[in-house]
């Protein structure tokens, strides 16, 4: 019997046919049928190749080819998991503006999932920093809580050192002019040498905060770098 964690329902706990089939860890779930059911898997969606925004044509989207003129040597790789919507963003609010360290339980499986793919085994995992007045509210950077609830192994190699304020600004000089929010701690910089390395963060909004870190790691000797986010 579960207790959903966002609509208070209980209700019992299904097994699944497929899961028992592949022997698959059967994960405890934190959520009904009937919310889980509002989040929807970018996976299969016609997206965008750069930022898995939503997008019809072929090609980068106009977002991605804005971030193209500005890093003209940057290979875009940015996978997202679901789409972001009001059900997510409520969620993803309540999670991070009301602490609710709970919450990020509910992406644990797929997160998972996605980081024990073979592909990505040799991979260094780098959660995206939260400025320390976000830490201190919320006791908690919400990407290494989602990355803890999954059980996935990350270096903490960069640091905010900005004030937090968001600059949304969609035109280049203002996006250009934004100041670098974070700071690379040098002590990793030798262990970064010939990786391949996927920044992680929660939502993918403008990309102005990992073309930042993007730009940060790669004053060191990492081979790829590819960006991962819980929402677009
Ligand atoms: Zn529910
Ligand atoms: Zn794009």
């Amino acid at each position: 019997m579960i207790n959903c964690l966002w609509c208070g329902k209980k209700e019992t706990e299904k097994l699944r046919l497929g899961d028992l089939i592949l022997f698959k860890k059967i994960e405890s779930t934190v959520c009904c049928q009937e919310c889980r059911q509002k989040l929807v898997k970018l996976a299969g969606r016609s997206v965008c190749p750069g930022c898995c925004r939503e997008w019809l044509e072929a090609g980068l989207c106009s977002d991605c080819l804005r971030w193209q003129a500005d890093y003209p040597d940057y290979v875009f790789k940015q996978i997202a998991l679901y789409q972001y919507n009001a059900f997510l963003k409520e969620w993803i609010e309540a999670f991070k503006y009301k602490g609710d360290h709970r919450l990020a339980q509910l992406f644990k499986q797929e997160v998972r999932e996605y980081f024990n793919q073979p592909v990505h085994k040799n991979k260094i995992c780098i959660p995206i920093p939260i400025s320390q007045t976000s830490l201190e509210l919320r006791g908690f950077n919400q990407v290494e809580a989602i990355l803890q609830a999954a059980e996935i192994a990350y270096l903490p190699v960069l640091h905010h050192i900005g004030t937090g304020k968001k600059q949304s600004s969609k035109d280049r000089k203002g996006r250009m002019l934004s100041p670098q929010p974070f700071q690379l701690d040098e002590r990793y910089r030798e262990q970064l040498k010939d990786r391949d390395v996927i920044l992680v963060d929660d939502v993918y909004t403008t990309g102005r905060t990992l073309f930042h870190a993007a730009e940060l790691l790669r004053t060191t000797e990492l081979k790829t770098i590819e960006t991962f986010t819980i929402a677009r």
